[in-house]
């Protein structure tokens, strides 16, 4: 049987859609290799913003090396793809030994420990699991003091270790998430470089071989200057962006290529607000930065000319319903711009692929929870 035929134009889409920007996300892989490239990396790209083995192949094809996955069902979608050397950048869940066994044994599966507890039940599992030691480089997150004595005695144990392959040191900006203005970020970076880097050299120095040291974050990438001493960084939400990512500075509103297309299904005469029906779970509710004008989703007044609307924003969300802040009459169409575009894309089934308006594909999201 023939699959039913795409619709061949933004203006046939069924609403809510998620649409993908083809030119801007090959725009936006090129030039984070490119980054990678120029500082001296390997690039190892966080596939769970967008969970889309076209989107991982794109990156392939633009030299990234691995992929890094946030759950063990991604793991399993990306392999069962052919994607073969996959970074796990979670501590690894202790009930689930047995699974990530099982994927090990088929693709390089690289594992990440922040604990002696971790340590020992991967030892007594007898399987020789790559496995990187977190290190928490300001984000309080997960990961290891750098400065305590846990991170040197894990690090020790796991270079010595007669079974485990110990692959390095991985950590993340998150807090670059918090930074207060663009002015921060560069200094974010460098503190994540900076803290990776001389806790690597002083356990060379007291003779622990390091392979590797793994960084990332896409704000943190944006305003790195120098990643001396670093081998990989493994960035994710560059591909899409998003209105987060546009506060923060790393990137212009056209840099964005995720929006979501949705309809105005009430507006009550007199209201001074309308309905559309992208609600919670099209969006998601994360709620951004919050800064000056706080939203749950910004509305494009000129997609083409990548100009938001001034007045008109999110300011609301229940589960299918999003509360606009103007009124505008019912059947009216709008792309808004997400504040978080993984979160966004995990809520969805596919992507709607577009060149400019017209649609030219439709992608799977591979959002597989047990
Ligand atoms: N590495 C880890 C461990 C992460 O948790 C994340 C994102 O949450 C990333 C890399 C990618 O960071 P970003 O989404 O800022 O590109």
């Amino acid at each position: 049987m023939c699959p039913p035929a795409l619709p061949s134009t933004l203006g046939q889409l069924p609403t809510p859609a998620l649409l993908l920007d083809l030119d801007i996300l090959e725009r936006n892989v090129e030039r984070m290799a490119q980054r990678a490239r120029q500082l001296g990396v390997a690039l190892r790209p966080h596939v769970k913003t967008h969970k889309s083995p076209q989107i991982g192949r794109l990156q392939q094809g633009n030299g990234a090396q691995g992929i890094t996955v946030s759950t063990l069902e991604e793991a399993a979608a990306f392999a069962d793809h052919g994607f073969d050397d996959l970074t796990w950048a979670v501590p690894v869940i202790l009930g689930r030994l047995e699974e990530a066994q099982r994927l090990a044994e088929r693709v390089r599966l690289r594992l990440v420990i922040d604990s002696a507890v971790a340590l020992e039940a991967l030892e007594a599992s007898g399987f020789p699991f790559h496995v990187w030691l977190e290190v928490d480089c300001g984000d309080h997150r997960c990961g290891v003091d750098p400065e305590g004595r846990e991170a040197a005695a894990l690090a020790a144990a796991l270079a010595a270790s007669p079974r485990l392959c110990f692959d390095g040191l991985l950590t993340h900006s998150g807090q670059a998430y918090r930074a207060t203005s663009p002015v921060g970020l560069p200094g974010i970076a460098e503190q994540e470089r900076r803290v990776m880097t001389q806790l690597a050299d002083r356990l060379r120095r007291a003779g622990v071989e390091v392979p590797a040291v793994s960084i990332g974050s896409t704000p943190a990438m944006s305003a790195a200057a120098s990643l001396e001493g670093v081998d990989e960084a493994r960035p994710g939400n560059y591909v899409f962006y998003d209105f987060t990512q546009v506060e923060l500075g790393s990137c212009e509103v056209g840099d964005c290529a995720l929006t979501v297309l949705s309809s105005v299904i009430s507006c009550q005469p007199g209201a001074r607000y309308a309905v559309v029906d992208a609600g919670a779970l099209a969006l998601s509710k994360d709620p951004g930065r919050g800064g000056g004008k706080p939203t749950l989703g910004e509305v494009f007044e000129d997609y083409r000319g990548a100009r938001l609307s001034a007045g008109v924003r999110l300011t609301g969300l229940s589960q299918e319903h999003g509360l606009l802040s103007a009124p505008l009459p019912v059947g009216t169409r709008l792309r808004i711009l997400p504040n978080h575009s993984c979160l966004t894309a995990a809520c969805f089934d596919g992507y709607w692929v577009l060149r400019g308006t017209q649609v030219v594909d439709r992608w799977p999201i591979l959002r597989h929870k047990s």
